[in-house]
């Protein structure tokens, strides 16, 4: 098998309809940037930055993270990097942050809302991005927006230091697309001028699961207990899908599922044209995605849905399964 998906490493995963989805990794670290190459992803679809800081004692310093920064986007050579901003909260501990003891880390003040609350460290990192791009392109998110008024605090944050870079006689970036990860149900039902100001939306989906099941990810009793396939949730999915086509924003799905064959399938099939993966996953589900015809999938789901089914993971497992 490994020797199969290595003979697709240089094709696209085109449907057999003609839809071509495009596939990329996450990643955290300088030794994930070997795999770009290794799996034929797209690019860098979810970049965590958080993993370089919690493997130090001390907060690095700007020249340090634009030096990383500057590697990783050199190692990508020339394809998309999304960058995350710091999604650091209070299970994710930093050894140098002062432990905050909140009951519900997951629910409590995590991501954007340090970065808001402490711009300091996110100034830091948007100025040590753009150092790092040196007049290449850039392509920031921020982690779990829960509301417009967060994601324009921290886009504002992306234009201010944008501005101020080009002041003091530094290249900015040739185009800064700026996004939002969508991790709370919330974010789902913002006013349609939420997306259009995002160039770009990434459905985080092991939080967004989390909270549309209020199902603790960590917690062994219910992690696996209610399925993706769910029609409750993938019709949560679709809404999502329908808001961004018509502002026109591209969407993403950066969650572990879309390394999921199954779930991936579906994914594609419901309308997502990008899904960030572990590199592992490419091979997998790009073989499948070229045997499927997505336009045949999603009428099997529509199908589905139709009879009422609670999931319809019995007809898409069906469907992929007489795949030859
Ligand atoms: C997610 O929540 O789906 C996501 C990609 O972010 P993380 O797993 O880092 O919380
Ligand atoms: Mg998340």
């Amino acid at each position: 098998a490994q020797k199969r998906y290595a003979d697709l490493r240089e094709l696209p995963a085109e449907d057999q309809s003609g839809k071509v989805i495009s596939l990329t990794m996450n990643a955290g670290l300088m030794a994930d940037l070997p795999s770009l190459a290794g799996s034929g992803a797209d690019g860098v679809g979810l970049f965590r930055t958080e993993l370089q800081f919690l493997t130090r004692s001390r907060v690095p310093s700007r020249g340090e993270l634009a030096a990383l920064y500057k590697r990783v986007m050199d190692a990508a050579g020339g394809k998309q990097v999304q960058f995350r901003t710091l999604d650091i909260g209070s299970d994710k501990v930093l050894p140098y942050m002062k432990p905050q003891d909140e009951p519900n880390p997951a629910m409590g003040w995590r991501a954007i809302r340090v970065g808001l609350d402490k711009r300091g460290v996110l100034r830091m990192q948007l100025q040590a991005l753009m150092r790092a791009a040196d007049g290449r392109p850039l392509s920031v998110m921020f982690p779990f927006i829960a509301t417009p008024e967060e994601f324009h605090a921290a886009r504002a944050e992306a234009l201010h230091m944008r501005d101020r870079e080009a002041k003091i006689g530094r290249r900015v970036p040739e185009t800064l697309r700026i996004g939002a990860m969508m991790e709370t149900p919330s974010l789902a039902f913002a006013p349609d001028s939420f997306f259009a100001a995002c160039d770009f939306i990434s459905l985080g989906g092991n939080d967004l699961k989390q909270f549309f099941f209020a199902a603790d990810r960590e917690n062994e009793r219910v992690r696996r207990r209610y399925d993706t396939l769910d029609t409750a949730f993938l019709s949560f999915i679709s809404g999502i899908i329908a808001r961004c086509d018509n502002a026109g924003t591209p969407l993403s799905f950066c969650g572990e599922d879309a390394g999921r064959p199954v779930e991936a399938l579906t994914f594609a099939a419901l309308g997502i044209r990008t899904l960030s993966m572990r590199p592992a996953s490419i091979g997998p589900v790009k073989h499948l995605i070229r045997r499927a015809n997505l336009d045949d999938l999603a009428q099997v789901i529509r199908e589905a849905q139709d009879a009422n089914v609670e999931t319809v993971r019995p007809a898409v497992t069906r469907y992929l399964a007489g795949l030859h």
